[in-house]
C-alpha cells in the first residue's frame, strides 16, 4: 500500500484550485465559546474558502524538541489552559486525523526529520479556531509541531517545503499571536475595544507594512528590530506560525488582513488570509 499516493490521501478529488494560507491571531481561549467579532471574522473567512480535503496547522501551543506530526486516527480535543469556566473544558472537536497526510508531510520535509505523534491531538491553538471556520468538524486536522530549539531561519525554511500541499487541497494555519506579551496584559482593559499598549501598536503597525510589502527577512529577523518588536515578541512561540504562513506566499497570492485589533494592551488578534 503507497500511503503518499494522492488517491489514498486525498479520495475525493474535491479541490483543484490552490488553497489559501491562513494566519490567525487566536488569543484567549474564550474565543471558542464566546461570540464577539474575533469568532464573526474567523467564521466569514471559513466561507471565503473552499472546503479543504485536510487541515494541516502549526499551533503555538505545541513546543517539542524536534519536528512531529500528529499521524493518529482520532485526535483528542486538548485543553491545555488553567481557570477558565467550566464550559470551555466541556468543549470537544472531534474532527478526524489523517494518518495519510502525515506521511506526506514527513517525506515532504528535507530540513530536518519529521517524526509521527500518536499522543498529542489538537491543542486550543487549532480548535478554538477551528471550530469557527469548520464548525462540522468534517475537515481532518493534523498539526505540525514548533521545535523549540531551532531559530526563525529554520522554521521559515520548514514552511516552504509545505507548497505542494497548497495543490491538495490543504489549507496550511499557522496559529498564534503576532503581537502577544502575557505578562503585560493590562486586564482591566480586556473588554476595552482595540485597546493597544504604544510600543504593540508599534510593533503592530511595522509588522504589517513587513506583511505587505513581502519583507519577509525584516520579520524572520525580529530579534534585531528594536525595543517594540522585544516587548511584542518576548518569546518565538505566537509569532514562528506567522512566518510557517508567510513562507508559503507565493508572487501571485493578494494577502487579506483581518480582525486587525488589539486586546488588552499587549495582544493583537490580527489574522491573515495569504492567496
Ligand atoms: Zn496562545
Amino acid at each position: 500500500m503507497n500511503l503518499n499516493s494522492d488517491n489514498k490521501v486525498f479520495p475525493s478529488g474535491r479541490v483543484t484550485q490552490k488553497m489559501p494560507v491562513l494566519f490567525l491571531g487566536h488569543g484567549s481561549p474564550m474565543n471558542a465559546i464566546e461570540e464577539n467579532e474575533f469568532v464573526e471574522g474567523f467564521r466569514n473567512i471559513g466561507k471565503s474558502i473552499p472546503k479543504p480535503e485536510a487541515i494541516l496547522c502549526v499551533s503555538a501551543h505545541w513546543e517539542t524538541r524536534g519536528t512531529f506530526v500528529t499521524a493518529m486516527e482520532s485526535p483528542r480535543t486538548i485543553h491545555d489552559f488553567g481557570g477558565f469556566p467550566e464550559a470551555l473544558y466541556k468543549v470537544q472537536y472531534p474532527a478526524p486525523g489523517s494518518p495519510g497526510l502525515a506521511v506526506n508531510v514527513k517525506s515532504l520535509i528535507t530540513v530536518t526529520d519529521v517524526e509521527p505523534d500518536l499522543k498529542w491531538g489538537l491543542d486550543h491553538g487549532s480548535w478554538s479556531v477551528i471550530k469557527h471556520l469548520f464548525p462540522q468538524a468534517d475537515v481532518p486536522v493534523i498539526q505540525l509541531s514548533l521545535d523549540y530549539y531551532k531559530d526563525p531561519d529554520f522554521h521559515y525554511n520548514l514552511g516552504k517545503e509545505l507548497a505542494p500541499l497548497r495543490t491538495k487541497g490543504v489549507l496550511i494555519i499557522g496559529s498564534g499571536n503576532m503581537v502577544h506579551n502575557l505578562p503585560m496584559v493590562a486586564w482591566d482593559k480586556f473588554y476595552s475595544d482595540n485597546y493597544a499598549f504604544d510600543w504593540a501598536l508599534e510593533a503592530s503597525e511595522r509588522m504589517k507594512n513587513y506583511i505587505l510589502k513581502d519583507d519577509h527577512k525584516s520579520l524572520i529577523g525580529y530579534k534585531s528590530q528594536g525595543r517594540a518588536f522585544e516587548l511584542a515578541v518576548p518569546t518565538p512561540e505566537h509569532f514562528l506560525p506567522l512566518l510557517y504562513a508567510l513562507s508559503l506566499k507565493d508572487e501571485e497570492d493578494d494577502i487579506i488582513i483581518f480582525n486587525d485589533k488589539a486586546v488588552a494592551g499587549s495582544i493583537t488578534m490580527t489574522s491573515i488570509k495569504i492567496g
